[in-house]
């Protein structure tokens, strides 16, 4: 493989996006020798943690391990201050990590890609920006699986007279909602999140709900210093007991059947998980995405919750999701449930009445209008395959991905796929993804991808690229898993369904600890199922 770049705008490789994957990815081509260029659309560093400033915007896997592992020093060094870090403080983590490693002189700032197309006589990418062209031997992906934004067109949004917002695009010097009427649409995590702080601040909040989402209170607090001790004594050993369960994360498994023990039982394990707070609650038994009966036990616990927390008995209900829990992702909240106590905030039912209109002082639904100052539209994104497909990608044969995905996405492992050779994708749709403590699964796929490049080096190979019958055994294989769970059974942005028109498809790959064998596997055996050219 030819080391040399040819100008000063040709690359080893191009890697699109600086968030948690693409500043990783840096700093291990660069470690392996090769010139790299990072194009990263926003004004800063951080990816998600740059865009989501909404208020009470924090993560919701404990920070301790949603941080890098790859640096032990890095590791024992960060402090975190809470148990789940606020948007701010990981913020600061990301501009920390690009400091510390010296990233920044090769990553340009406020640069879209606009297109990458695959020469074949060159066997390199030709890459445009929003500056100008570049190309590359490898075009890397790290452009997000929750970070092109999705706000529903409705009719009337551009006569609105007062400001509108997305969270997934949060301005910069925050805002201020004191004296306001505030509508926010949507009730996902990220509305979960901040609806209890605007509330705080609103003169009333309005929030519009399609489907409500079950929630399990943080309990957030100041970090313990004794715990922290206690995980630094011995870092790699936590590291490597996570790796080792469902989601990559530190969520004890309760091996047996929700229905293999009594009632009394099964209350006892929900209460001390609802407790302990967070995502936990869904490790409670190992059959609660399997089965419907099972999965029936755990709703109706957090609708009791709900029940007990919301004075209303009939916003109780509104409240109360039908769906089975965990089908849509789980939300994790401080005080969620509790604001709807409050006599500044109303909880509007679109679900059978959707907003048919923006009106210039408000929003119309089917049932009625409401006078708005101002709109959050926390209604998420186009998730896993929004990023990729707003870039014009184009491999062998000038075939498009829009093309080629036309049906939904269609990878090998969630890391490359066929017709296009040496495109990388960091948490590609087929792979665990959002699906897992996403933070160890894109250094998963950083370090495979970086290994993968310095294989194919060491070979003196120029090209690798998925075969189409590795592609759809792999694609075969992730329907077949995602088919024997209950996560089909609603509309969720796993499947594409909260954007009108998407092809409903099942996007990521459910099994993390086996994922990491399989591709471990694959790369032992000369990289099974990649064609190498
Ligand atoms: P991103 O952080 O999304 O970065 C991608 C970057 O690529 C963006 O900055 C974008 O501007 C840039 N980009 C995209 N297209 C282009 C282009 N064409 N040209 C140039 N640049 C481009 N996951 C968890 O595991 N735990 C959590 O607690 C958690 N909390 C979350 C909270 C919020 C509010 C959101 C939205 C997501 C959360 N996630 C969480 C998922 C989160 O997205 C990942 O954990 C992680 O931050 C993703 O990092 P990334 O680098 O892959 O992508
Ligand atoms: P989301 O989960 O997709 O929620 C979007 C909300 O908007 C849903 O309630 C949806 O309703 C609603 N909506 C969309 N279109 C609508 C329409 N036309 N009319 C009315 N309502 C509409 O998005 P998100 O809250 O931004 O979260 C996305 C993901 O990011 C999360 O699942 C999570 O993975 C990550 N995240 C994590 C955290 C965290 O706690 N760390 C915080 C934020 C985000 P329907 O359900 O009916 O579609």
């Amino acid at each position: 493989m030819a080391q040399q770049t040819h100008s000063p705008r040709d690359f080893d490789a191009v890697v699109v996006g600086a968030g948690f994957a693409g500043l990783y990815m840096l700093y291990r081509l660069r470690g392996l020798g090769l010139s790299v260029r990072v194009f990263e659309a926003g004004s800063g560093i951080g990816g998600t943690w740059f865009w989501n400033r909404y208020p009470g915007a924090r993560c919701d896997i404990e920070s301790l391990e949603y941080s890098y592992q790859f640096s032990p020093e890095l590791q024992q060094d960060w402090e975190w201050s809470e148990r789940f870090a606020t948007q701010p403080e990981i913020l600061r983590y990301l501009e920390h990590v690009a400091d510390r490693f010296a990233l920044r002189r090769d990553i340009e700032l406020e640069t879209r890609v606009r297109s990458a197309h695959f020469d074949e006589a060159s066997g390199r990418w030709a890459i445009d920006t929003e500056h100008g062209p570049v190309s590359a031997r490898f075009c890397i992906m790290a452009t997000g699986c929750l970070s092109s934004t999705n706000t529903p067109k409705f009719p009337g949004l551009d006569r609105f007279a007062g400001a509108t917002y997305h969270t997934g695009r949060w301005p910069h010097e925050g805002v201020d909602f004191s004296g306001k009427r505030v509508g926010v649409i949507g009730t996902g995590s990220s509305a979960i999140q901040s609806i209890p702080l605007i509330a705080e601040q609103a003169a009333h909040l309005f929030v519009f709900q399609r489907t409500p989402n079950y929630s399990i209170p943080a309990h957030n607090a100041p970090l313990d210093p004794e715990r922290v001790a206690s995980v630094k004594a011995d870092y790699a050993g936590f590291r490597a007991q996570n790796s080792q369960r469902p989601f990559g994360a530190n969520f004890p498994l309760n091996e047996v059947s929700a229905l293999q023990v009594d009632a009394d039982e099964r209350a006892r394990e929900y209460e001390s998980r609802w407790e302990q707070g967070g995502l936990g609650f869904f490790t409670a038994y190992h059959d609660l995405i399997l089965d419907r009966a099972a999965n029936d036990t755990a709703a109706e616990f957090v609708r009791a919750k709900i029940h007990s927390i919301v004075r209303d008995p009939a916003v109780a209900e509104a409240l109360s999701p039908e769906q089975v829990i965990g089908c849509k992702r789980l939300c994790v909240d401080t005080n969620y449930y509790a604001t709807f106590n409050r006599p500044n905030v109303t909880l509007v039912d679109v679900s059978d009445a959707p907003i048919a209109e923006i009106l210039p002082a408000g929003l119309r639904t089917t049932r009625a209008s409401y006078e708005l100052d101002c709109i959050v539209f926390a209604t998420g994104f186009d998730a896993m395959t929004g990023a990729l497909l707003s870039i014009d990608i184009r491999g062998k044969a000038g075939r498009t991905l829009h093309d080629k995905w036309a049906e939904g996405p269609r990878t090998y492992l969630g890391l490359g796929t066929a017709g296009f050779p040496n495109l990388f994708l960091i948490t590609g749709p087929g792979s665990p993804s959002v699906l897992s403590n996403m933070v160890p699964s894109i250094e998963q796929h950083v370090n495979w991808i970086a290994d993968c490049i310095a294989y194919l080096r060491a070979q003196g190979r120029e090209r690798i690229e998925a075969t189409p019958a590795a592609e759809d055994a792999w694609v075969a294989h992730v329907n077949e898993v995602a088919g024997m769970t209950l996560y089909p059974s609603c509309n969720s942005w796993y499947l594409g369904a909260n954007v009108p028109g998407k092809p409903r498809v099942f996007m990521p790959y459910l099994g993390f600890p086996p994922y990491v064998e399989k591709c471990n596997e694959v790369a032992a055996k000369g990289y099974e199922g990649f064609a190498l050219g």
